[in-house]
C-alpha cells in the first residue's frame, strides 16, 4: 500500500455499512479514515432502526398492559398512563450509550474519525473544513435522506428525523406514504394513544409485499382504530403551526396535529463534488456502481443507500464486508440480493423473505400455495381480536418453496430462521419432515399440510 498518501481509504459516512467497512478494512493492515457529519452509526442507529423499534416496544407496551387482565392482572385501566418525554429521554440515552461504543469500536480498530462535512477535490484528496486528506481509495457510504413530495406547505411536514425527537405527542396525526416507515409510524402512534390516519396514493399500501399481506395487515391495522385511507394523497397543507388543514385529492379536507411524511428515501451525495470528478449519478440521483462497488472514476467505490440496492443496514453490512476484501484482502466474495428477508415492524409485525406469489406467477412458476390464518394463543386468554397470517409459496414442480410470507408477533424473528432454509432451497417436503416447536406460531410454517391454490 501506498505511504505517498494520508490513508489507503477514506471512508465518508459513518452509518451501518462505512463503519463496517472501516473495521474491516483497518483490520487487514489498511490506514483508515470516516468522515462523519452528523452522528456515529447512521440512519439506522440514530434516527432509522434502533429508535424505531425501541419506539415500536413502547407503543405495544399498551397493548401488553392490556392484555395482561386476561391473564388475572389487574389493570385498572384509569390508573395507567404514558409518558412521551420520558419514552424519548430514554430512547435517546440508548442512542447516545451506541454512538459512544461506535465510537471506541472505530478507535479500537485503529480507525481516525474526522468530524466534519467532506467534499472531494479531486480523485484522491478529500477536503473537510479547512483540512485536506489524500487516499488511495475513497468510498462513499453516505446514506439517504427523507424526501418529502412538492405540495404547497411542504415546509411544515415532519419526517421520521423530527419524529423521533417530537417534544410532545399531538392527538391526532397523518401518515403520508404507503412504504416501510409509513406503516411503523402509524402503528407507533397509534399505539400510543395518537388518533391516526394512513395516507396511501396507491389502491393498497406496501407495495411489493405479497398481496394477502398487505391486505392482512390493513385489516389488522383497521382493527387497531387507525384510519388508512387509499387512493388517495395530499394537495396542500395548512398551518398556525397548532393545527394542520391537509386538502386531499378527493375534494376532502383533514384538520389534525402534526404532518409525517415518509414517501421514501433520496441518496444523500449533495456538496460532495462527484459529479465534477466523473462519477455518475443515475436518473434516481443514486451514485452508479458496478457489482464490486466501484465507480466511473477508479479510487473511488460506494456502498450503502447511496447506491440504490435495498435500503437495508444488513444489506449495507455484507457490502461493507466484500468492498473490504476486495480492497484489502483476497477480492473474493459477491453480493447476493435474492432472497433478501425483511420485517416490517408495524403491529403485528411482517415478516417476509423470496418471493411474493405474484412475482413467482410472474416468472411462470406453476404453484402451490399454503395458507394459514389464526388466533395466537396469547390472545386466547387476552381476548384480543387480532389474528396472524403465514403463507408459502411453492413451486409446484420442483416443490422448492420459493417465499415465506407472516404477518404476527415476532415475525421477524421468525422469518430469520426461515430465510435460512429458503436461502439453502429447501423443499416443502423438508419443510414438512421438519418437527415443530410447540406451541408457537412457528410451528405453522412446517406443519400446513394442504395447499389453497
Ligand atoms: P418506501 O419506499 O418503503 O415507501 C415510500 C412510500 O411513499 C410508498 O408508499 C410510495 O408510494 C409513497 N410515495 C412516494 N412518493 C410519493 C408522492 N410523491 N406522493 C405520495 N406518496 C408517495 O419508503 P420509506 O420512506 O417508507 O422507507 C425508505 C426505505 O427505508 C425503505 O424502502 C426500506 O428499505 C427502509 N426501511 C426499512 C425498514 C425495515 O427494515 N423495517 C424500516 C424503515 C425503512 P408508491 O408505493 O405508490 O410508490
Amino acid at each position: 500500500m501506498s505511504d505517498k498518501q494520508d490513508f489507503d481509504l477514506i471512508i465518508i459516512g459513518a452509518g451501518s455499512g462505512g463503519v463496517r467497512l472501516a473495521r474491516m478494512s483497518a483490520a487487514k493492515g489498511a490506514r483508515v479514515a470516516v468522515v462523519e457529519s452528523r452522528y456515529l452509526g447512521g440512519t439506522c442507529v440514530n434516527v432509522g432502526c434502533v429508535p424505531k423499534k425501541l419506539f415500536v416496544y413502547g407503543s405495544h407496551a399498551g397493548e401488553d398492559i392490556e392484555d395482561a387482565a386476561g391473564y388475572g392482572w389487574n389493570v385498572p385501566g384509569d390508573q395507567v398512563t404514558f409518558d412521551w418525554t420520558r419514552l424519548v429521554a430514554n430512547k435517546n440515552a440508548e442512542i447516545e450509550r451506541l454512538n459512544g461504543i461506535y465510537g471506541r469500536m472505530l478507535e479500537n480498530a485503529g480507525v481516525t474519525v474526522i468530524e466534519g462535512t467532506a467534499s472531494l477535490a479531486d480523485a484522491n484528496t478529500v477536503v473537510v473544513g479547512d483540512q485536506t486528506f489524500t487516499s488511495k481509495h475513497i468510498t462513499i457510504a453516505t446514506g439517504s435522506w427523507p424526501v418529502v413530495p412538492e405540495v404547497p406547505g411542504k415546509e411544515c411536514v415532519l419526517t421520521s428525523n423530527e419524529m423521533f425527537y417530537l417534544p410532545q405527542l399531538p392527538k391526532q396525526a397523518v401518515v403520508w406514504g404507503g412504504g416501510y416507515i409509513a406503516v411503523e409510524f402509524a402503528g407507533i402512534l397509534a399505539g400510543l394513544g395518537v388518533e391516526t390516519t394512513l395516507l396511501y396514493r396507491g389502491e393498497l399500501f406496501l407495495r411489493g409485499f405479497d398481496d394477502d399481506v398487505r391486505d392482512f395487515t390493513a385489516s389488522e391495522m383497521r382493527k387497531k382504530g387507525i384510519n388508512l385511507r387509499f387512493g388517495v394523497n395530499i394537495e396542500s397543507i395548512e398551518t398556525d403551526n397548532a393545527h394542520y388543514a391537509v386538502d386531499l385529492t378527493d375534494g376532502s379536507r383533514l384538520n389534525t396535529g402534526l404532518v409525517m411524511a415518509a414517501t421514501g428515501r433520496r441518496a444523500l451525495v449533495d456538496g460532495l463534488g462527484l459529479e465534477e470528478l466523473g462519477v455518475q449519478l443515475s436518473a434516481s440521483g443514486h451514485v452508479v456502481v458496478d457489482d464490486h462497488f466501484q465507480t466511473a472514476v477508479p479510487s473511488i467505490t460506494a456502498l450503502g443507500d447511496v447506491i440504490g440496492t435495498p435500503q437495508l443496514t444488513p444489506v449495507a453490512l455484507a457490502q461493507g464486508m466484500v468492498l473490504s476484501r476486495r480492497l484489502f484482502g483476497d477480492g473474493k466474495g459477491e453480493m447476493d440480493y435474492s432472497s433478501i428477508p425483511t420485517a416490517v415492524f408495524c403491529q403485528p409485525n411482517i415478516g417476509t423473505v423470496g418471493l411474493t406469489e405474484a412475482e413467482a406467477r410472474e416468472a411462470g412458476h406453476k404453484l402451490r400455495i399454503y395458507r394459514s390464518e389464526f388466533k395466537p394463543m396469547k390472545h386466547t386468554l387476552s381476548g384480543r381480536d387480532e389474528r396472524s397470517l403465514m403463507k408459502l409459496v411453492v413451486d409446484d414442480e420442483s416443490d422448492r418453496v420459493l417465499g415465506a410470507h407472516m404477518v404476527g408477533p415476532d415475525a421477524g424473528e421468525i422469518t430469520q430462521g426461515i430465510a435460512v432454509a429458503i436461502k439453502a432451497g429447501a423443499t416443502k417436503a423438508q419443510f414438512d419432515s421438519t418437527i415443530g416447536i410447540h406451541p408457537t406460531s412457528a410451528e405453522e410454517f412446517v406443519t400446513m399440510r394442504d395447499p389453497v391454490a
